[in-house]
């Protein structure tokens, strides 16, 4: 469900024309829906009002202070994987109890950063971190509280780079070791080890690994509570599907069928950590068509976005739905899959203009005819896309926009080449 609809054959989010955007932003830029993030954090939030759930979007997936403002306003607390995101999240003016840190290399200037603004919890990675966490917060006086990451050696069968909870990765410890790690630090007086926090990376297409997980997790919080350790929260991470193809993933409500009964009546807190489930179809990459080209068999649309604004297609062999801003009446649609077969359409591949061969949106892909200067809308691109983008070709970081109902407005100002050169003038 988003709020992106084509009317008459012009694409609209939610009351906006894109075109309209497009004149007053520039392009490439990204257009986020507000409707659509806050409906996806509530439909997540009513699924699992069942248990004592605190949903903790995970900032990496979209960070700009003013799409953090609105979800805190509406509940959320964030998940954090460096200082800077702890920055963003106070400056969105966030409940830092509701906040998680994650990560497996947090330094000693963000863990102080973090104690000093009193998160929730720190989620552990490593017993040297532990032990590093222990000490500083001793050192500073401060209390806290943290989960174990733990391994349940679950594999979601995803793409191998996103994929984090089997044994081979360097994220958590093994199940089997972190009774050892209660043990030598479950009792400590300023950091209280006593929650399990899992993840296991992102997209999976089922809920089966979740329910694996809990329920390899589960015998272990039994062992736990059995030796005196008060465990009181479990985090299960994020990884929830989002709908880059129509209908592909589960619904919040599925997860929650599956999730619920499991921690039903366990007095365990629940952390949940949404990224691309809460922002991905709630954002777009608008781009306008350079130039047409034909190389052989094959036929080009070279456009004003490149990979330094969205590299998930290259990255991670990420499909994202293509179409025109503006269409025939016949095309007014928005089937989101790569096997389209409708006469009419044209087979091309969808490129930008940096000089690498990675620098492609999709191959092979039908879109109804385009010509220069038509816009071109790159769908779901509002998880992982702006907060991906680099400055590689000197190309400058491209404006944001945030539409509400009849209103839009730019959240940030495309970079200008002055910015991008200024941390290097030497005086
Ligand atoms: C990346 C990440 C998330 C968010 O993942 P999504 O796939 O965007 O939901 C949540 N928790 C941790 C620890 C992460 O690393």
């Amino acid at each position: 469900m988003d709020y992106f609809k084509y009317n008459k054959g012009e694409l609209f989010a939610e009351d906006v024309s894109v075109e309209k955007i497009a004149v007053g932003a520039g392009t490439p830029v990204y257009i986020y829906s507000k409707a659509t993030m806050l409906d996806h954090f509530e439909k997540l939030k009513k699924a699992f009002a069942k248990l004592d759930t605190t949903i903790c979007y995970s900032i990496k997936a979209c960070g700009n202070i003013n799409i953090l403002k609105i979800l805190a306003d509406a509940g959320s607390g964030f998940d954090i994987v460096s200082g800077g995101e702890l920055y963003r999240a106070q400056q969105a003016g966030a409940d830092m109890k509701k906040t998680v840190f994650a990560g497996v290399g947090k330094t000693d200037e963000e863990i102080l950063a973090a104690l000093k603004a009193e998160i929730g919890y720190f989620n552990i990675e490593s017993e040297a971190e532990l032990e590093n966490l222990i000490n500083l917060a001793k050192q500073a006086g401060k209390k806290t509280k943290a989960a174990l990451r733990v391994n349940p050696d679950v594999d979601p069968k995803t793409h191998k780079h996103i994929t984090t909870g089997t044994k081979e990765t360097k994220f958590g410890v093994d199940i089997e070791r972190a009774e050892k790690v209660f043990e030598q630090y479950g009792k400590n007086d300023y950091v209280n080890l006593c929650a399990i926090h899992v993840h296991l990376g992102s997209g999976g297409k089922t809920i089966d690994p979740y329910c694996e997980a809990i329920k390899k997790v589960l015998p272990l919080i039994d062992t736990l509570r059995g030796k005196g350790f008060k465990i009181e929260m479990i985090d299960l991470g994020g990884g929830y599907g989002a709908d880059y193809q129509t209908g592909t993933v589960p619904t919040a409500a599925d997860y929650a069928n599956g999730i619920v009964p499991l921690l039903k009546d366990k007095n365990l807190k629940l952390v949940l950590e949404p990224g691309k489930s809460i922002m991905a179809n709630a954002g777009i990459l608008l781009t306008k068509v350079l130039y047409l080209k034909q190389g052989g068999s094959k036929k080009f649309v070279i456009v004003d976005a490149g990979m330094n604004d969205l590299i998930r297609p290259w990255l991670y062999d990420a499909f994202h739905f293509i179409w025109p801003a503006r269409v025939e009446e016949r095309f007014s649609f928005l089937k989101r899959t790569d096997k389209l077969d409708i006469k009419g359409l044209e087979f091309v591949d969808i490129v930008g203009p940096i000089c690498e061969g990675t620098d492609f949106f999709a191959k092979d892909r039908a879109i109804p005819p385009v010509k220069r200067g038509d816009l071109i809308s790159i769908f779901t691109a509002g998880a992982y896309g702006f907060t991906m983008a680099s400055n590689y070709n000197a190309r400058l970081l491209p404006a944001e926009v945030l539409v509400d109902g009849k209103n839009f407005k730019v959240i940030r100002k495309r970079q200008n080449y002055e910015e991008m050169v200024a941390p290097e003038r030497l005086r």
